[in-house]
């Protein structure tokens, strides 16, 4: 005859098992929202305007294109490549493959090949040939003017829609957030967040919406020419004194 082995009598709950109450400290531990940037002031930001607006006045996109197809492609291909060498490659590829169609029923591997300086290349091939079917396909061969309908093309984020409907049409949808202008948030105290996201919604708070096709421009000017990630040339910087970032080099 079997017997029921007794009940253990039950043991205190150890804190840290999954049944413990979480302790005070881990409700601490919890990461806090990053405070609003100090350098948000109106008057602050204004300042930086009119400054940034002194130094470059005429900062647009560098990214050579003759209408907004090109320039979708254009802006795809400079992920993680620089304007110079797109624009390179852009020279011949145009001529080559001349609208979406051309790009749409490319020869993948012909077409690698032709991208591949920008590198990437299978990545990125897919995405501008996808892109392309989706404007033939959705959009009538042109490419869309709202962000909800351009954030459908394969291979298209905000920054990428930003670019293109700031430049190729005047829509001020958003702020163009690359590298540049995420480091200059920051060392700017505008925002005090390191997803993209999240710093291109502090930045369309307190930069007003007339000057956000503008402003993109002149920070990546600025981040190409002045304020470079390692030595930034803090002495050739007009925005110098309103500028506390702790890596400044004066
Ligand atoms: S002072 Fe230096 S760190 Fe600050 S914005 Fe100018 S170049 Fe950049």
């Amino acid at each position: 005859m079997s017997t029921k082995p007794k009940k253990k009598p039950s043991a205190k709950k150890k804190p840290g098992s999954p049944k413990a109450k979480p302790a005070k400290s881990a409700k601490a531990a919890k990461p806090s929202k990053p405070a609003r940037a100090a350098g948000t002031d109106p008057k602050r930001v204004a300042a930086i305007l009119t400054k940034l607006d002194e130094a470059y006045g005429n900062a647009t996109c560098e990214l050579k294109h003759e209408n907004a197809f090109q320039l979708l492609i254009s802006t795809i291909l400079s992920a993680q490549c620089t304007d110079v060498r797109v624009n390179q490659v852009a020279e011949t590829l145009y001529k080559k493959y001349p609208d979406p169609k051309a790009f749409a029923y490319a020869t993948p591997s012909e077409l690698e090949q032709d991208i591949r300086p920008t590198g990437f290349f299978r990545n990125k091939t897919k995405s501008v040939m996808g892109a392309s079917k989706a404007i033939i396909e959705k959009f009538g061969g042109q490419v869309p003017r709202t962000m909800e309908e351009i954030l459908t093309l394969p291979g298209v984020a905000r920054k990428t829609a930003n670019v293109v409907l700031g430049t190729a049409y005047g829509i001020a949808s958003g702020v163009v957030v690359d590298t540049h202008v995420l480091r200059l948030s920051s060392r700017l105290d505008l925002s005090r967040n390191e997803d993209p996201k999240k710093v291109e919604q502090d930045l369309m708070k307190i930069i007003p919406q007339e000057k956000w096709i503008q402003f993109s421009h002149q920070l990546i000017w600025h981040g190409r020419r002045v304020c470079h990630a390692r030595k930034p040339k803090c002495i050739e910087c007009n925005m110098e004194s309103l500028c506390y970032a702790k890596d400044k080099t004066v």
